[in-house]
């Protein structure tokens, strides 16, 4: 199975029809519109993920004229023919010697389960899963391309030595999609998150090396430390740092993943672990990257979900460039940048997906579309300030609580000891996460001042609402009124300074 070739893609008409798999050429060069088809959000991800970095090493945009063009026109059957050529035989999921993200001769006792490469399918800690029974029991072609891609790129190693991608064990990635309803299609999507060479140029150091092999016909050294400045586009973007082998295919039938019938599928893997250092940090082109001065040296990471705060609180980092002269510095995704630059008056929404995990153990799926009205490229700003108001009213009843916990020990005054704050940020997130994604989604960008000031009276009311909640049961308790009255206090005079800030300061 050819990626570039065989009908691998799962996918079902915008309009509505049946699901089906078609080929790139099929998806690429025809004014036909198709939507992901697969029973995950997270295997749509990557499944869209993989199809862009096909795209983007494929066909280069020269420019953004060009990188418009691709956007508005399917591409010409001569224009397909070309891209592909240079890649004859690379993206071969089957092929004799340099199968597609895999070695030949895997050094394994057992073969493992192909529920092992489907991201959080095994394992005691995945409770908040909702998956169909036996959705590894047999993967067609395209599903295990797309699954061997995501857990090279996206997801945790498989643990106990084995190495995960070079973003991390849990990076988020963040794309972007139209929400023209003519153009939420997949083909116009992929061309979005596609750089143009000047784009590519500038986020590598003009080190493209795009004669670089991916590392399934050059493998990775045995303990080598590589400088990620040395790794080429299409090497990094298809990067696996696990040795991996699929077993022989079994017989036709059909897949358990997106349901279609294969000729061939895959029911297994060979897996071993090998050691190696990268040093530094390849600049992925789908996530955002956070700098970090400690002991005066600058570290790189990419952006991860560390807690289970919602999205909207990591979206200044998502969207909003901060260079600082010196200290912390952060980068949103270069595909994200480009997108601001290049279609400024586009409808866009944002594509953020992402694993939260304890080391190979994932705790929580996290992927979700997120709108932001147009306009934010010109005051992303205001996305910080928002974002911003948000946490510091979560600050706010965080600490008025904690005060009830605690109590004031220098006034004998005994708190609760039970962890009433904890309930109320897991409350009020849960009720944020409706107020500000929607405040963003509907806000003008050129005048944002009466709604923000309009989110402030809404979230001040959610936390007095909350803390009154939250402290009920103790109201009439006589060892804790005190508590509760102190505590009711400072709330009303944390809520009264962030009041002062009304009037659209902290926009300014
Ligand atoms: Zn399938």
């Amino acid at each position: 199975m050819d990626l570039l070739q065989s009908k691998w893609i799962p996918v079902r008409p915008l309009n509505g029809g049946a699901p089906q798999a078609i080929t790139l050429e099929q998806l690429l060069c025809s004014n036909e519109h198709w939507l992901l088809s697969l029973p995950r959000d997270d295997m749509e991800l990557a499944a869209l993920q993989l199809l862009i970095c096909l795209v983007q090493v494929s066909w280069i945009p020269e420019d953004e004229h060009a990188l418009q063009g691709y956007v508005t026109k399917p591409l010409t059957i001569d224009a397909f023919r070309q891209g592909i050529a240079n890649w004859r035989d690379t993206f071969c999921l089957d092929h004799p010697e340099y199968p597609f993200m895999q070695v030949k001769g895997v050094d394994a006792k057992e073969p493992t389960g192909m529920d092992k490469l489907l991201a959080g399918l095994t394992g005691a800690t995945n409770c908040t899963f909702i998956n169909e029974p036996g959705q590894g029991d047999a993967l067609c072609g395209g599903c295990t391309a797309i699954a061997l891609f995501n857990q090279a790129n996206n997801a945790p190693s498989f643990g106990g030595g084995f190495k995960s991608g070079l973003r991390g064990g849990s990076p988020v990635t963040t794309l972007v999609q139209a929400v023209d309803a003519r153009f939420t299609d997949l083909r116009t999507t992929i061309w979005l998150n596609v750089l143009t060479r000047p784009s590519l140029v500038t986020l590598m150091c003009d080190e493209l090396q795009l004669s670089q092999l991916p590392t399934w016909q050059q493998p990775i050294v045995a303990g080598a430390s590589i400088a990620a400045a040395n790794i080429g586009l299409v090497r990094g973007l298809f990067w696996q740092p696990d040795h991996i082998e699929l077993c022989p295919a079994i017989v036709a039938g059909q897949c358990s993943g997106c349901g279609q019938h294969a000729d061939k599928r895959y029911s297994g893997f060979f897996k071993a672990k090998f050691n190696f250092t990268v040093n530094g940090t390849w600049p992925h082109p789908h996530s955002p990257r956070l700098f970090q001065v400690k002991k005066g040296e600058t570290q790189e990471k990419f952006l991860a979900f560390t807690t289970s705060a919602p999205s909207w609180t990591q979206l200044s980092r998502v969207l909003v460039r901060l260079q600082p002269e010196k200290g912390d510095a952060q980068l949103p995704a270069a595909v994200v940048t480009q997108c601001a630059k290049i279609f400024r008056h586009a409808k866009t929404q944002l594509i953020v997906g992402g694993y939260r995990n304890n080391q190979a153990s994932i705790l929580e799926r996290r992927h979700e579309v997120m709108a932001i009205n147009q306009g934010w490229q010109n005051s992303p700003e205001i996305i910080e300030a928002v974002v911003q108001i948000g946490l510091n009213y979560k600050t706010a009843l965080r600490k008025a609580l904690y005060t009830f916990v605690e109590g004031i020990k220098t006034s004998e005054i005994k708190g609760a000891g039970i962890a009433v704050h904890e309930v109320a940020e897991r409350q009020y997130y849960r009720q944020s996460e409706l107020l500000i994604p929607d405040l963003l989604a509907t806000l003008n960008f050129a005048e944002p001042i009466a709604k923000i000031d309009a989110l402030r009276i809404q979230l001040h009311q959610l936390c007095t609402e909350l803390f009154e909640q939250v402290t009920a049961p103790y109201h009439h308790h006589p060892k804790l009124v005190r508590a509760v009255a102190v505590a009711r206090q400072s709330l009303r005079k944390h809520l009264s300074d962030l009041k002062q800030l009304q009037g659209g300061q902290n926009a300014a």
